[in-house]
């Protein structure tokens, strides 16, 4: 059985496939010859997600699973939320981004936000999503170099570290996107053999 996992990255793709049964096979959007931009277009990362699924099994044929992430601050009720990646502008840069929350928050005591993966998975003709969420708060300034987006300002909740000074195996096991990962893959280890 073949599933697309919408994105291009090849490190996502090897980690999410050792993981799952070996008669599912994982395949990318390059894979399938999909070249042209993705629409995400919808007013939620849930809806972005399951648009991206559902765009590519009507399009190709095949199921498929899309993620959508964002970061969700609760001083800015939820702000940037689905527009995490174009926050600051077209431009998507991180930089910028990141600037730009930090002076919204200069004045605020409440520095909590989350940051929040939808999977959707378009499989036999239904639709699922599966949710991770990591709570935490914003930094008054950026420390660390690892990670990207967000993690120099976002301390999870219950860690000394920002993201971008841990490890990435511990991100990982704590973060929003490997917690949605792990339903996923429950998931189809339950239904699929
Ligand atoms: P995407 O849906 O994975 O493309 O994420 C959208 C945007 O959210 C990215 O461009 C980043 O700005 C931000 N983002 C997503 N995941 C992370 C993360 O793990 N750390 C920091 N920022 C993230």
């Amino acid at each position: 059985m073949k599933i697309v996992f919408a994105t291009n990255n090849k490190n996502k793709i090897s980690e999410v496939q050792s993981l799952i049964p070996q008669n599912i096979k994982l395949l990318s959007l390059e894979d399938i010859g999909c070249f042209e931009d993705i629409p995400e277009t919808q007013s939620t990362i849930e809806g972005n997600a399951k648009q991206k699924a559902n765009y590519i099994k009507e399009r190709y044929g095949i199921d498929c699973f899309a993620d959508d992430t964002g970061l969700e601050v609760d001083a800015l009720n939820g702000e940037p939320g689905v527009y995490s990646a174009r926050y600051a502008g077209e431009q998507k840069n991180a930089a910028d981004n990141m600037a730009k929350l930090l002076s919204y928050l200069k004045n605020k005591n409440n520095r909590n936000a989350q940051f929040k993966t939808v999977i959707a998975l378009n499989f036999n003709n239904g639709l699922k999503t599966f949710t991770g969420i990591c709570k935490g708060e914003i930094t008054m300034e950026k420390r660390g170099g690892k990670g990207f987006g967000y993690d120099p300002i976002f301390k999870p909740l219950g860690h000394e570290q920002t993201f971008a000074q841990m490890d990435l195996s511990l991100k990982n096991e704590i973060g929003h996107r490997g917690k949605a990962i792990l339903k996923l893959i429950t998931f189809l280890n339950e239904y699929v053999r």
